[in-house]
């Protein structure tokens, strides 16, 4: 079965994990992307973003989250007063997954498989692990589905404080689920206003409870959820 477990290092360090990641051939993904696109951002992080895959201008960045989407989920920091330079950054699954036209020249984003995420879940646990946030925002249903199993429904969880036990050893974040930004920008502009604003309502109830955080690294009520395969020991 494809999986990135064999060449996750045990380490908590994520400049090590990253240099890992890029020689990574845990699925067949690696073979038609540019590079690996790790998370990036703080990594003492009390907040962590997780979104689906890196798109065509990540690709060729490196970088998580600087193409539109990445422009559009700004946007919405800033309306809900959140410096991205406190967060840390990442996706789900690390490789760019695309097809391409007819003419083979714009490369179209295609979504993972759900063998392509579990398959790169390991990935994540150890960024989990090293970075240790309180709240984790889902951005999405892959990055949902990623640490929640394949039921879990964003539309039924959206904005609720989920909790998936067993994640990671150090302790249980605090996971808030919403839409990817790329779904703002995809959606009939009739709704794109509302749209926005609910995906920044998200992120400003996701902040927040990093506020609310107790000593013992529970947020204390929300729903309990089996995580979708605890592996990171
Ligand atoms: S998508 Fe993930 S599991 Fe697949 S090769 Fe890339 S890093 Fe490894």
């Amino acid at each position: 079965m494809s999986s990135a477990a064999a060449f996750v290092p045990a380490t908590r360090e994520l400049t090590e994990l990253a240099d890992a990641a890029r020689r990574c051939k845990g699925c067949p993904l690696y073979r038609d992307a540019t590079q690996t696109v790790f998370g990036s951002g703080s990594t003492s992080a009390r907040m962590m973003l997780i979104g689906e895959q890196p798109g065509d201008q990540e690709d060729r960045a490196g970088t998580p989250f600087v193409g539109p989407a990445g422009r559009l989920l700004d946007k919405a920091l800033a309306a809900a007063e959140i410096d991205r330079a406190d967060l840390y950054l990442t996706n789900a699954v690390k490789h760019f997954k695309f097809t391409t036209d007819e003419r083979g020249k714009r490369r179209i984003h295609k979504t993972p498989s759900r063998t392509e995420v579990e398959a790169c879940r390991p990935w994540i646990l150890a960024e989990l692990d090293s970075v240790a946030p309180e709240v984790v925002v889902l951005l999405g249903a892959t990055a949902a589905k990623s640490l929640l199993g394949n039921d879990l429904r964003v539309s039924r969880h959206r904005g609720e404080i989920l909790h998936a036990t067993g994640l990671v050893p150090g302790g249980d974040p605090a996971l808030i689920a919403t839409i990817h930004p790329s779904a703002v920008l995809r959606g009939p502009s009739e709704t794109r206003e509302a749209a926005f604003d609910g995906l920044v309502a998200d992120l400003r109830t996701a902040y927040a409870t990093t506020r609310t955080v107790r000593n013992d690294g529970s947020a204390g009520s929300g729903t309990f959820i089996p995580a979708a395969r605890p592996v990171r020991k």
